[in-house]
């Protein structure tokens, strides 16, 4: 019998800076984009149901927007919240081109562009197999899309939030400044907590640890990590209760 995965619904939680092309600026970078599709569509082949939140970083941010832009902080954030579902409408082009069915779902009701995001609704999509991308944020200002992807996989039960990242994990210290920085296998809150590591913002962390949905950060660009995370091989760091 072929292995079977080790969590069977996920979130997966994609910064908007992960599709911007570093070279030359571009935003949405059409390579990077297809890139991560092509990792998604492997675990989705495993038939593991996928949530998929999607930040905005790449194109707008509520708080740089204050202090920068002279843009308020509520409307900044209704931006940042408008770039997510620009993020979220191209991997939703891109995963159907790869064959991958999808739903996107808004946390801000625009009924042209995306389903509202009602939650039995979107549960029936991943038991169907439809990967479900959540954008709009939590459609509130003052909150991420870390909060955005903690609510969610509460509300779905998912088994874990797997926040792609920069880094393969979580460090003693910035790794990207430290050589002698040592990376966690695996943490519980607690010690997350005690040591100060910044894993997520402060209010995802906690809606995380209270609800008891843990959270693994890893490294996107690594060919394959999403599936060896899926299928229980070692990857990046476990926070867990
Ligand atoms: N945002 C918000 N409410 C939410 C989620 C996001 O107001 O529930 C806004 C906020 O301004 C944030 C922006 O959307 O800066 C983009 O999200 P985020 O910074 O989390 O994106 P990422 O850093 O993951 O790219």
């Amino acid at each position: 019998e072929p292995a079977q995965p080790k969590f069977k619904r996920i979130v997966l939680k994609l910064s908007g800076e992960a599709l911007r092309n570093t070279e030359n600026g571009d935003p949405i970078d059409g390579d990077i984009l297809q890139t991560v599709c092509a990792e998604v569509k492997k675990v989705h082949k495993l038939g593991v149901q996928i949530g998929l939140v999607v930040g905005g970083g790449n194109i707008f941010r509520g708080q740089l927007g204050a202090e920068h832009r002279n843009v308020d902080r509520t409307t900044g954030d209704t931006m940042g919240m408008l770039a997510t579902t620009i993020n979220g409408l191209a991997l939703m082009d891109c995963l159907e081109k790869n064959g991958v069915p999808v739903r996107v779902q808004t946390a801000i009701p625009m009924d042209k562009v995306a389903e509202p995001f009602i939650l039995r609704r979107a549960v029936r999509h991943m038991e169907k197999g439809r990967v479900v991308i959540f954008v709009a944020g939590t459609g509130n200002p003052y909150f991420s899309t870390d909060t955005t992807a903690a609510l969610r996989a509460s509300e779905i039960h998912a088994d874990v939030i797997m926040k792609a990242t920069k880094v393969d994990g979580v460090y003693d210290k910035d790794p990207m400044k430290y050589d002698d920085a040592v990376k966690y296998e695996e943490l519980s809150f607690g010690e997350a907590l005690g040591k100060r590591l910044k894993i997520m913002d402060a209010t995802a962390f906690s809606l995380c640890m209270d609800n008891h949905v843990n959270i693994l950060v890893f490294n996107m660009h690594e060919p394959d990590s999403i599936l060896n995370a899926v299928m229980g091989n070692k990857v990046g760091t476990l926070v867990h209760e």
